[in-house]
């Protein structure tokens, strides 16, 4: 339920609605607009009678979210959110506006000079974002964890000497700290897409989140996920679709790129697509990437090595730096294409 209060309502009418939905119990989150202020309602167990808030000085209409996600949804912000990323850096990169932004870097952080000679390529082909995994998700207990927190400063020194705004996934509570500490936006795996603790605990971090989707999270599950980073007070959120299990193994995952037009209806978030988990081919990423921006993808993550065959993860998928440097002329000239 949404209270939107009229343009000319007191501070004394919205903290009277702020007091009578504590008193059935429930949350009130005030969300003061460029006009007038709407206050949510969270935490109810059961449909609220619109009734009781109808006749109350200063209410101007009272909207059904019908969502079970609540803050995350277009009912509760019409318009699209807009996460400014590393605004220390030339007043940072925002996501969620108009431009299509490209987040590139190998899979795992191998050495410091591997990191630094792809953040050159990224950063010369116009890149603003550099990725790369320090903590590893690995199948197998065998392959190539990370570099753990050695991985971080390389992130860092790459973030310093290219001016790139740093993504790395953490995987625990521990390792959440240490990403928050060096890198910009803390990414949340597949994997970890419903670990619901670790998903408070990184909202409560208070940097920008990537949530990637589980692989075989419905819609739902993965906005209700987005919805724990929200419901903890965090709302610089952005969505990643990196493919789902399927039953052919001709790629590694399917790509759903339905779920951007989709996720754009049915929420207010910044939606970005990995074509490289998406597929698992690298031959197949330019494709799906330009696919993902005629879908209306607020971005696109991913993989490229200066060498693929030499990778100690996801080198199939990885892109060569050429391949990186079409990618981005492609995205914008497709852009420039889809605004004319
Ligand atoms: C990654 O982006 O490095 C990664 C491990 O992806 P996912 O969590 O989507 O498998
Ligand atoms: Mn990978």
């Amino acid at each position: 339920m949404l209270i939107v209060m009229q343009a000319r309502a007191t501070e004394p009418e919205i903290q009277s609605v702020c007091n009578a939905i504590q008193g059935l119990g429930w949350e009130a989150r005030p969300l003061p607009g460029g006009t007038r202020t709407a206050i949510g309602i969270v935490g109810n167990d059961k449909p609220v009678d619109p009734g009781r808030f109808e006749g109350m000085a200063g209410v101007m209409e009272v909207i059904r979210v019908t969502a079970p996600y609540k803050l995350v949804s277009r009912e509760w912000q019409a318009q699209d959110s807009i996460v400014t990323v590393a605004p220390d850096l030339n007043g940072g990169v925002a996501i969620g506006g108009g431009d299509c932004v490209i987040v590139a870097g190998p899979c795992a952080v191998e050495s410091e000079e591997q990191l630094l000679e792809t953040a050159a390529y990224v950063a010369a082909a116009g890149v603003r974002m550099l990725r790369a995994g320090a903590f590893k998700p690995r199948t197998s207990p065998y392959d190539f964890q990370g570099l753990g927190e050695e991985g971080l400063k390389h992130l860092r020194k790459a973030r310093n000497t290219y001016g790139l705004a740093i993504v790395t996934e953490a995987m625990d509570e521990q390792g959440a700290d240490l990403v928050a500490e060096y890198a910009d936006v803390i990414q949340v795996g597949a994997r970890n897409m419903q670990n619901y603790t670790l998903l408070r605990y990184i909202a409560r971090l208070g940097k920008p989140v990537l949530l990637k989707r589980g692989p075989s999270a419905l819609l739902k599950e993965w906005l209700l996920a987005a919805e724990y980073l929200l419901a903890e007070g965090n709302s610089k959120v952005m969505l990643c679709e990196r493919g789902v299990r399927s039953f052919d193994q001709a790629t590694r995952n399917l790509l759903d790129l339905s779920a951007v037009p989709l996720i754009r209806q049915l929420s207010h978030l910044p939606v970005l697509v990995d074509p490289s988990h998406g597929t698992g081919r690298r031959e197949l990423v330019l494709p799906m990437s330009r696919a993902a921006v005629a879908a209306g993808a607020h971005g696109l993550l991913v993989e490229t090595h200066p060498r693929p065959e030499q990778a100690l993860s996801d080198g199939a998928q990885s892109l060569y730096p050429d391949q990186l440097r079409q990618l981005v002329q492609q995205s914008a000239a497709l852009q420039l294409a889809l605004a004319g």
